[in-house]
C-alpha cells in the first residue's frame, strides 16, 4: 500500500493489506490502468485518482497551456502545474519555499545511490551539452542530447520501467571528440586529481557504451548462480554478496551503504558524520528554516526528521514516522527521507526522495463528503442486507498538489502515496494517503486525443471521453477507495479473513467489488445532492465513464504482450466485469469496422442494472468465501482472452506512437525579498523545459559535492 507509479506512475491504494506495494498505479481509470504495483507500465492513460469537484479541474487556467513538452524515445516530458499555490497564505508559501530547497538539496544522494559513477556521468553530459563549442558533429550532438534527456528523466542510465541500462549510440571516438571540443571551449569536466579528460572518458566508457557492464540497476531474479546484490548495479552495496549477510546484523538497515573491505563488512550510515554529510547538513539547514512557518504538529515532525538525519538511528526514524503520521491536518506537508526500498534487491535500503505539496481543498472536500456519507451508501448497496455493515466509515485520503518531487519521486512520479512503510507503526498509528491531483491532471491533459478516438465507435463517444473521462475517472477512483473497499461485511466464520479461502482470486474479486460500487452509484442523484457533480451533466458523465470502462477491456490487452492470460488483479477484475456484462446484459455490443474491433456501450440503464446484479453476487462470494464461484467467475470472464484481439490492439496502439512512461517538469519557485532580505512573496513559474530545470537543479547542489 504504499505509493504507486503510473506508467510508471505511482499511486497507492488504500487497502491496508498489501503492504508491499508502496507505489501503486491508480485503481480506477478510464482507459486502462493498472494499479497497485510498482514498475508496472500503467499506461499513458488517465490515471485519475482523488477528486470530486463540480467543475472539471482548472478549466480556466488549463485550456491553452502546454502539458506535453517533448518526446524522447518512448518517454514523454510533461509540465505539471500547481494552480492553487498563488492563493496560499504567505506563511505557507514561505514554508514551502524552504521545503522546496530541502528537496533540491538531497537530489544528488539518490543519484549516488543508483550507481557509483552516476554523478560523474551526469557531470560529463552536462559539461558537453552546455558548452558553446563550435563545429561539433551534429548527429553525435543529437545523440548525446537524446541520451542526456533520458538520463535526466530516469535519474541515471537505467530505464525506470525495466531497470535495464540504456547506452549512447554514437561511437566512443565521436563522443570523445565532442567532449574535447567542449573542454577547449571552456567546459569543466569532473576529472580526478591529475586525470586527463581522455582518461576520465576511458574510465566511464563501459558505463556509457557497453550494455553488458552493470546491465541492471536492481536484479531480483538474476541468472542462475548469480547473487542478487552483485548482479544489481546500484551503489547500496559494494562488493557484498547475500552470503556475507547471513550472520550480519545492520545497525542502520534502512539508511546505510554496506561495503566489503579487506574481507570485512563495513556499514556506512547516511547521517551527519557518515555518508552524504554535506547534502544532509544542507537539508537540515532548510528544514530548520521551515520549522517556524509550520503548524505545531508539522514542526514536531520536522524536528524529528532533523534529529534522524543527525543520528541515523532507527529509533529516531521511528519517532519521525510517528510524528509525521500524526500530523493529519496541516495544509502543507513534505516527504523527505530514505523511503522506498525497491532500488534494493534485498528490499531493505531506502532510496532518498523528497516531495513537497499542499492540500487541494476542493478535491479533498469531495473525498471527505463521500467518507462522511459512507453509511448512506452502505444502506443502499444492492446486496443482501445481511452483508451491510453498520458504523461504516469511509477511508479518507488527501488530494494534494505537488510543488516539487526529487530523488526517487521525480521526474518520474507516483500518482498516489501511502506511508509510512513501517508496518508496526502503521498498525499502531495508521497511515497517511495522498493522491497527486495535479500530476493526474497533467497525465490526462498530455494524453494524445488519438488514443481515445481510435477505440471509440463514434466521434461523439470520443468527444465525451475527452470532456469527462478525467473528471469521471477521478470521482470513480475516489468512490472505489472511499466507499468501495470500506464497504460490506463477511460472515463471522471467516474471522474477517476471506483472503484465506478465496486465495488467488481474492484481490481481483475485491478490486471488482470496489469498481462495481463506483460504477453503481455514479448515476445516482445522491452524488449531485452532495455536490460531487452537477445534475445536468450527470448522465453524460456516467455514460462517458461506462463507455471508457468498456473500451478499456480491449485496450488493456496491449499490456499483455505474450500468452493469452491476464495475471494482474486490476486487469482481471476489469476484464471480468465487462465480459460478464456482455454475457448477461444487453448493454454492450461488439462491432467491427475496417477490420477493427470495438466494444460499444449502448445502454447505460442496462449497464447499471447489470452492475447491481454482479455487485450483489461478488459481495456474496466474498462474504461466504465461495471459492468455486470466484474461480468460475474469473476463469470464465476475467483471465483468458483471445490473443488475436490483443495483436490487433497492439498494432493499433503502436501506430499511435504512445509513450510508455513520463518524466515531469516541476514548477519553479523563487523567493521575492525586500531590502532587508525578508521574504515578501514566493513566485511560482513553469519552466516548460526539462533541460533548463535539470541544469538548474544540478547547479543548485554543485557546491555540496566539493
Ligand atoms: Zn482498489
Amino acid at each position: 500500500m504504499p505509493s504507486v507509479k503510473v506508467n510508471s506512475v505511482n499511486v497507492k491504494s488504500v487497502n491496508v493489506k498489501s503492504v508491499k506495494v508502496k507505489r501503486i498505479a491508480v485503481c480506477m481509470t478510464i482507459l486502462g490502468t493498472v494499479a497497485c504495483a510498482r514498475g508496472q507500465s500503467a499506461d499513458s492513460t488517465t490515471p485519475a485518482p482523488a477528486a470530486g469537484s463540480v467543475a472539471p479541474p482548472a478549466a480556466a487556467e488549463s485550456s491553452d497551456r502546454k502539458y506535453l513538452l517533448e518526446r524522447i524515445d518512448d518517454a514523454a516530458v510533461v509540465q505539471v502545474y500547481a494552480d492553487g499555490f498563488r492563493e496560499l497564505p504567505l506563511k505557507e508559501k514561505v514554508l514551502i519555499w524552504h521545503l522546496y530547497q530541502a528537496a533540491m538539496a538531497g537530489r544528488d544522494i539518490y543519484y549516488d545511490q543508483k550507481h557509483a559513477h552516476n554523478l560523474e556521468m551526469r557531470d560529463v553530459l552536462e559539461a558537453i551539452v552546455t558548452s558553446r563549442a563550435p563545429d561539433v558533429d551534429a548527429p553525435t550532438m543529437a545523440e548525446i542530447w537524446r541520451y542526456t534527456k533520458l538520463f535526466w528523466i530516469n535519474s541515471g542510465p537505467y530505464n525506470n520501467l525495466t531497470a535495464r541500462k540504456f547506452v549512447l549510440k554514437c561511437t566512443r571516438d565521436a563522443f570523445a571528440a565532442t567532449a574535447r571540443a567542449a573542454e577547449t571551449a571552456g567546459a569543466k569536466f569532473p576529472t580526478r586529481n591529475g586525470e586527463t579528460l581522455d582518461a576520465l572518458l576511458a574510465r566511464l566508457a563501459p558505463m556509457f557504451f557497453d550494455p553488458d557492464v552493470d546491465p541492471t540497476v536492481t536484479s531480483k531474479s538474476p541468472p542462475p548462480g548469480k547473487d542478487i546484490l552483485t548482479a544489481s548495479a546500484n551503489n547500496l552495496y559494494s562488493g557484498v554478496r547475500m552470503d556475507d549477510l547471513k550472520s550480519y546484523r545492520e545497525r542502520y538497515p534502512l539508511n546505510s551503504r554496506l561495503v566489503k573491505q579487506d574481507g570485512k563488512l563495513v556499514e556506512e550510515p547516511y547521517r551527519i558524520g557518515g555518508r552524504y554529510p554535506r547534502q544532509l547538513s544542507a537539508i537540515i539547514n532548510h528544514l530548520d528554516r521551515a520549522i517556524p512557518y509550520a503548524t505545531e504538529p508539522m514542526a514536531k515532525a520536522l524536528r524529528a526528521l532533523v534529529r534522524f538525519y543527525q543520528t541515523g538511528e532507527t529509533k529516531d526514524r521511528e519517532a519521525y514516522d510517528i510524528a509525521w503520521v500524526q500530523d493529519k491536518m496541516s495544509p502543507v506537508d513534505t516527504i523527505n527521507g530514505f523511503v522506498e526500498v525497491y532500488l534494493d534487491a534485498r528490499g531493505i535500503k531506502g532510496a532518498w526522495e523528497a516531495l513537497v505539496f499542499y492540500v487541494n481543498r476542493e478535491k479533498t472536500s469531495g473525498i471527505r463528503k463521500l467518507a462522511e456519507n459512507a453509511q448512506w451508501f452502505e444502506d443502499q448497496m444492492p446486496w443482501d442486507p445481511k452483508y451491510r455493515k453498520e458504523g461504516v466509515s469511509g477511508i479518507t485520503a488527501n488530494a494534494i498538489d505537488i510543488v516539487i518531487e526529487t530523488g526517487d519521486s521525480g521526474p518520474v512520479t507516483p500518482i498516489g502515496i501511502n506511508l509510512p512503510n513501517d508496518q508496526a507503526i502503521r498498525e499502531r498509528y495508521g497511515s497517511k494517503s495522498v493522491s497527486l491531483s495535479n500530476v493526474n491532471e497533467a497525465y490526462d491533459k498530455s494524453t494524445p486525443p488519438a488514443f481515445r478516438s481510435e477505440f471509440s465507435w463514434t466521434p461523439e463517444e470520443a468527444a465525451r471521453a475527452a470532456k469527462w473521462n478525467a473528471f469521471a475517472g477521478e470521482l470513480t477512483t475516489n468512490m472505489h477507495e472511499v466507499i468501495g473497499h470500506a464497504s460490506g461485511k463477511v460472515e463471522e466464520r471467516l474471522h474477517g479473513n476471506p483472503q484465506a479461502v478465496l486465495k488467488e482470486h481474492f484481490s481481483a474479486l475485491e478490486e471488482a467489488r470496489a469498481d462495481l460500487v463506483a460504477l453503481y452509484f455514479l448515476p445516482h442523484p445522491k452524488l449531485a445532492e452532495l455536490g460531487l457533480l452537477s445534475r445536468t451533466d450527470q448522465d453524460d458523465i456516467a455514460r462517458a465513464e461506462y463507455e471508457g470502462y468498456v473500451r478499456n477491456a480491449i485496450l488493456q490487452l496491449r499490456r499483455v504482450r505474450t500468452g493469452a492470460q491476464i495475471e494482474e488483479d486490476h486487469m482481471r477484475n476489469r476484464q471480468m466485469i465487462v465480459r460478464w456484462l456482455m454475457a448477461n446484459t444487453k448493454a454492450i455490443d461488439v462491432r467491427m469496422r475496417d477490420g477493427k474491433t470495438y466494444y460499444v456501450m449502448t445502454d447505460p440503464v442496462a449497464f447499471r442494472e447489470g452492475v447491481g446484479r454482479l455487485l450483489a453476487e461478488v459481495q456474496r462470494i466474498k462474504a461466504e468465501g465461495d471459492y468455486p464461484a470466484a474461480r468460475h467467475l474469473f476463469e470464465t470472464y476475467g483471465i483468458h482472452f483471445n490473443p488475436n484481439l490483443r495483436d490487433e490492439v497492439i498494432a493499433r496502439v503502436e501506430k499511435l506512437h504512445l509513450p510508455s512512461y513520463t518524466g515531469f517538469v516541476m514548477p519553479r519557485l523563487e523567493a521575492v525579498t525586500d531590502a532587508s532580505g525578508e521574504i515578501k512573496d514566493v513566485a511560482i513559474s513553469y519552466p516548460q523545459d526539462l533541460t533548463k530545470q535539470m541544469l538548474e537543479y544540478s547547479a543548485a547542489t554543485r557546491d555540496l559535492r566539493q
